[in-house]
This record gives structure tokens, C-alpha cells and sequence, in this order.
């Protein structure tokens, strides 16, 4: 919706502009990746007083209401994948005198000792260049205040942007989370352990557009809530970036109990693991999610050997997707953190892999092995055993 009125009806008017970049770069499925990060900027925002939203010319502005603060809006908009960069702005009318004022009384409050302006016209039609623009309103910030101009690294830079109708103020530009907005890379069902990387794992194919649907194996009543409720959290924080979430928990204690009781100990992991696959998969087609994603990462664990990622992934027919699989420990704990999830994925629990499990597990299987091991178990009913078993919740945010 454009009101190309307002900027002269009510000036100056406060909002977001947002600039977005990968999405500018879809030819002609843009329309389609725009109006998936317009919704998605509308979710984020929707319990605060915001709005309209509209696209002047190759950006997005999100209006923000009289009692709106800049403080409660910039983390929402940190967490909208598909944002390149995004400011707190003015809109106005594109008069060089109106800009002058505005910018006048703006600085007037600040304390900088050096600052540039910089202009910017995304149509040719306005009459100053851009270096003219850059020129009057430097003379006139210069008047007020006694600062230097400085192209390189001033303390404050006044950038505008100047369309035939409009123009837009601001001064300072922070960094999107890039990527691509989600809800345009199709649907993944994530197996989401209480650890560090699963979570990271999820929040990087998110990034790639992708929804999540999260699924965790838990052993009540062989074990306590902890890894239950520690999943649930890290949803909640994970759902602040696709604003609705839904979570699988599936209780997998008597189902390894199958496998105690009928496979050797030290193929006990990988048995655990293929299972878990197998019903993710069911759970994975119920949501319509084309692929399952994990958390691990190339010799982190000894069941993360090669030739165990690859025994454990034939129990899935959907593809597996590891986005950390290159990455070490240290890389995956910054990103946990980055995101919000590592403080919660460092409470103690009692991972249901670990249970019923000798301290030496195989590190070297061959697909012989496996499918002698996993003879005796009776694969289509424990699949549907779990699936039938598994609990599902909703969560959202704002919540
Ligand atoms: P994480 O930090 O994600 O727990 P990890 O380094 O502990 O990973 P493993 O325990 O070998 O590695 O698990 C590898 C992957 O298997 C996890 O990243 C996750 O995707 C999946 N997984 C493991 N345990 C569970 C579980 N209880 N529920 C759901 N998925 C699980
Ligand atoms: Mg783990």
C-alpha cells in the first residue's frame, strides 16, 4: 500500500527503513520473496503499534506509531531474515529547505566532532545532484554546530535518500541477519536434541528461507523433564525468527529399551539414531516437510564418524541436511550464542542417547553390520509406536 500523501500530510512520520539485498537479486520471483519479508516484518511486529507498511522504490518502510519506541522495534527487525540493513528514519517531503530544517533540529541534540552527509537519489528527476545535496546540508549543519566534515570515518553520518515523492533521513544503518525470508524455502522437520548444535543447525536453514518443525526424543519416564522442557525453550527462542513453531516430543525411552534388550552395546547409538530418523520421517511427511535436518558436524562425537553419518543416514529416505557438518565446536558456540539458545542448551540434562549405552561405541560400522543388528527389531511398528506416542505444542511469537 502506498499513501504518497503522507509524507506532507504529517511530517516528519517515524518508522523503519529497511533495505534488503539476496531477495533484490530474484529477477522475477522477487514479488514473491518481497511479500513473504513484508508478512514476516508484519509477525514480528504485530503486538507493537506499527504501520502501515510500504515499498517505496526497492526498499520497505514500517511506519511506527506516536508510542512506539525505536528500542522495542530494532530487535524484532534484528531477527527478520531476508533484512540486508535497517534504520530508524524520517519521512518527508523531498524539499531541499524541509530536509535542511529537519536535519538542523536533529543535530542540533547530538554531540559529534565530525560527521558527512550522504545523499543519495534513487531517481534523477530531483533537481541538486546528490553532490549538491551532500554540499547544502553540510553548509548547513556546519552552521549550527562546529564540527568537521569527514568522508572517511565521521562520528556521525546524515544519510538521505531522495525519491520523487518522499525522502528519508537517518543516521545510523545496523546490520539485518541477511538470508532469505522464511516461508520461501519450503519445510524441514529439525531432530532437536537439548544441545548446542541442533538449535544452530535450525536457525541456519531458517536463515535459508526454510520453516522448521522441530522434533525431540526423550526418555521419560527413564529420565527426568529436563531435556523436555530445555527443548521447549529453545523453540521459544528459535521462534522468534519464524513467529510460529510447532514441536514434536516424542518419548523414545521404551523404544531403546527394545533395543537394550536385543543389540549389541556398542551399535546401541546408531540403532537409536536410525530409529529416531525413521520417525522423524513419518512425522516430517505428516507436515509436509521435504527434508530432515540435524546438528552434527564431521568427527565432533564418535557417532559422527563418516562411516557412521553415512550407516545412520540410510535409514531415511528424505534427504538429511547438516549445515554444520564443516564447522568446529568453537565456530557452532559463538553462533549458539549469537543466537540465543546457548544458555539454555548448557543446562545440565540427560540426553536419551546416552542411556543404556557403553562408554564405547562403535566409531567403525559397515551396512552389514548394521542391518544384522537391526534384524531382530521389529522397525515398522517401533516407527509407528513413536510416531503414534509423539505430543505435539504450538508456540509463537510475540507470544
Ligand atoms: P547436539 O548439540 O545438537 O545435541 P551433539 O553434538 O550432542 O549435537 P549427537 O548427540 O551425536 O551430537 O547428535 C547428533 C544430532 O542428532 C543432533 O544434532 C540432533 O540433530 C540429533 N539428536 C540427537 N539426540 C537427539 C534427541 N534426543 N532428539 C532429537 N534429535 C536428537
Ligand atoms: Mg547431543
Amino acid at each position: 500500500m502506498v499513501r504518497e500523501g503522507n509524507a506532507r500530510r504529517r511530517e516528519p512520520v517515524r518508522g523503519a527503513l529497511i533495505h534488503y539485498h539476496e531477495i533484490a537479486l530474484k529477477g522475477k520471483n522477487r514479488g514473491f520473496f518481497l511479500k513473504q519479508l513484508e508478512a514476516n516484518l508484519l509477525a514480528a511486529t504485530r503486538d507493537l503499534d506499527c504501520g502501515p507498511l510500504r515499498r517505496p522504490a526497492g526498499r520497505l518502510f514500517l511506519e511506527m506509531g506516536e508510542g512506539t519506541l525505536w528500542e522495542d522495534l530494532r530487535p524484532r527487525l534484528s531477527r527478520v531474515f531476508g533484512i540486508a540493513n535497517f534504520s530508524p528514519a524520517f519521512v518527508m517531503a523531498p524539499d531541499l529547505e524541509l530536509l535542511a530544517k529537519r536535519i538542523e533540529e536533529e543535530v542540533s541534540g547530538r554531540s559529534f566532532r565530525s560527521f558527512r552527509v550522504a545523499a543519495r537519489r534513487a531517481f534523477k528527476t530531483f533537481p541538486q545532484t546528490s553532490q549538491q545535496i551532500n554540499e547544502m546540508i553540510g553548509a548547513r549543519v556546519q552552521r549550527i554546530c562546529s564540527a568537521r566534515v569527514d568522508l572517511t570515518n565521521p562520528d556521525l553520518t546524515v544519510a538521505i535518500e531522495v525519491l520523487p515523492n518522499e525522502a528519508f533521513v537517518y543516521f545510523e544503518k545496523l546490520h539485518g541477519p541477511g538470508g532469505l525470508p522464511v516461508g520461501t524455502g519450503g519445510t524441514l522437520a529439525c531432530l532437536l536434541s537439548g544441545g548446542i548444535d541442533s538449535p544452530v543447525a535450525a536457525h541456519r536453514m531458517m536463515k535459508r528461507g526454510c520453516r522448521i518443525v522441530f522434533v525431540h526424543f526423550h526418555s521419560q519416564p527413564f529420565a527426568d523433564r529436563t531435556s523436555q522442557d530445555k527443548a521447549i525453550e529453545l523453540v521459544r527462542v528459535l521462534t522468534q525468527y519464524q513467529f510460529t513453531s510447532r514441536l514434536y516430543l516424542v518419548p523414545f525411552g521404551e523404544i531403546q529399551q527394545e533395543v537394550v534388550a536385543r543389540v549389541t552395546g556398542r551399535l546401541r547409538v546408531l540403532m537409536y539414531r536410525r530409529l529416531m530418523l525413521r520417525i522423524a520421517e513419518q512425522i516430517a511427511h505428516k507436515e509436509g516437510a521435504q527434508a530432515l535436518v540435524t546438528g552434527e558436524s564431521l568427527g565432533q562425537v564418535s557417532s559422527q564418524t563418516i562411516e557412521n553419518i553415512a550407516a545412520i543416514e540410510q535409514a531415511s529416505t528424505l534427504p538429511i541436511l547438516r549445515p554444520l557438518i564443516g564447522m568446529d565446536k568453537d565456530e557452532i558456540t559463538q553462533q549458539a550464542q549469537q543466537v540465543g539458545s546457548y544458555e539454555i542448551s548448557i543446562i545440565p540434562d540427560q540426553d536419551c542417547c546416552s542411556m543404556f549405552t557403553p562408554r564405547q561405541a562403535a566409531t567403525h560400522t559397515t551396512h552389514r553390520e548394521i542391518e544384522l543388528a537391526e534384524r531382530p527389531l521389529d522397525l515398522d511398528r517401533l516407527t509407528a509406536q513413536g510416531q503414534a506416542a509423539a505430543h505435539s505444542l504450538e508456540l509463537s511469537f510475540p507470544g
